[in-house]
């Protein structure tokens, strides 16, 4: 039987699962339940080099940028729009130990690619202390409504989407094959986010999945384009709208509805780094699948052989989903090996 695919979730990882399919000739259904707030909906798209407290090069990011680069440049010439901006990002240090820190990371070799060689020169009737900052080169953000809804329409065309909440006891699987609502694959692909937590046959992946809250802002910059961040980032989208975040809470009740504090640091944090006047007009909330000590996680089931799994992108699922898609992919089709580091049965229990 030629290979037919079926593929649980159209976020980020399920959308870059089908594109790889779609690539190779074979054909997917790929079914979603279209909640109005998902993580990859909500998500900034933010695609940086050097992040965290820590001031370090994020996890493999060359390898991971230039394969995302060439892939959201090809799906936006199939579907004829622009997902992907290429865009200075302005880290600007909150303190005297974190300047002291950078002092010293900025000479590490690796850190030099990303380093843009000028001081950047920000405008001080627009930013609070405008002083003490860097600028990164190779940052980017995806316009991830614009490329998931453009995708599922361009899904559509080809009959291969469709909405359904779909169960995982609906979904039977025997050496030969996959079969649901009466149709035949040759694997599915549970690529469902944080809701993996709950599936019975994932309920061992060490999930720490955490709430994340975003603003949608108004404020006049001056024509500045560059993301600026200092304590909290600020990305000036391509439709003149401002994104403002984001939130960590590892404790919820709720995936959609934040706690009220968290959101008052963030808008606090956002006042600190502004001088302009700013107005909150929507926050929105979603959760991020995370598992605990890994970067992500994909490959087939370690007993089912015909289940596969793709999750825990993090806060990184727009820079490395085109590059994980890619190999679970080929390990499914071509029996590439998998990265140990992000291989779901090296990791099983
Ligand atoms: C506030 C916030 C800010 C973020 N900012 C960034 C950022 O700047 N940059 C970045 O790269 N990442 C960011 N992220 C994280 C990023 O969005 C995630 O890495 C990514 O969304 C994970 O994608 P996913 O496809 O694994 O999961 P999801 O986006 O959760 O997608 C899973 C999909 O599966 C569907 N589904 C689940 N179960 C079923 C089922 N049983 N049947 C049918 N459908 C099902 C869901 O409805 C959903 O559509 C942010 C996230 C949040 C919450």
């Amino acid at each position: 039987m030629p290979p037919r695919i079926l593929i649980i979730g159209q976020g980020l990882a399920g959308t870059a699962l089908a594109w790889r399919l779609w690539q190779r000739g074979v054909p997917f259904l790929i079914v979603d339940r279209d909640e109005p707030l998902t993580s990859s909906k909500v998500a900034a798209g933010l695609i940086t080099p050097i992040t965290g407290m820590r001031l370090t090069v994020s996890w493999r990011y060359e390898m991971f940028y230039r394969e995302a680069l060439r892939f959201y440049r090809d799906c936006g010439k199939r579907m004829k729009q622009r997902f992907f901006f290429p865009r200075g990002y302005v880290r600007l240090l909150k303190n005297e130990p974190e300047i002291a820190k950078w002092h010293k990371r900025r000479r590490d070799p690796d850190m030099q690619p990303f380093l843009h060689r000028q001081t950047p020169e920000l405008n001080a009737e627009v930013i609070h202390q405008p002083e003490n900052g860097f600028q990164q080169r190779h940052a980017a953000w995806l316009d991830t409504t614009a490329y998931l809804e453009a995708s599922r329409r361009f899904f559509e065309s080809l009959d291969s989407y469709t909405t359904a909440d779909v169960k995982p006891e609906d979904v039977r699987d025997d050496a030969n094959g996959i079969e649901w609502n009466s149709q035949r694959f040759s694997y599915v692909i549970w690529a469902q986010g944080w809701s993996a937590e709950k599936h019975p046959l994932f309920h061992w992946v060490p999930f720490q999945s955490a709430l994340g809250t975003i603003l949608t802002v108004e404020a006049d910059l001056q024509g500045e384009k560059r993301i600026l961040n200092r304590g909290c980032w600020l990305l000036p989208r391509h439709d003149g709208t401002l994104r403002a975040g984001s939130t960590y809470e590892w404790k919820f009740d709720d995936p959609n509805t934040p706690s009220a504090n968290q959101v008052q640091t963030l808008e606090a944090t956002l006042r600190s780094l502004l001088k302009v006047p700013a107005e909150i007009t929507a926050t929105q909330t979603a959760v991020r699948p995370i598992i605990k000590n890994r970067q992500a996680l994909m490959g087939t089931h370690p007993t089912h052989p015909r289940v596969a799994f793709l999750n825990g992108l993090g806060s990184k699922g727009s820079l490395r989903s085109p590059w994980l898609a890619r190999h679970l992919i080929e390990h499914l089709l071509d029996g590439a090996a998998i990265d140990t580091e992000m291989d779901l049965q090296h990791n099983s229990i």
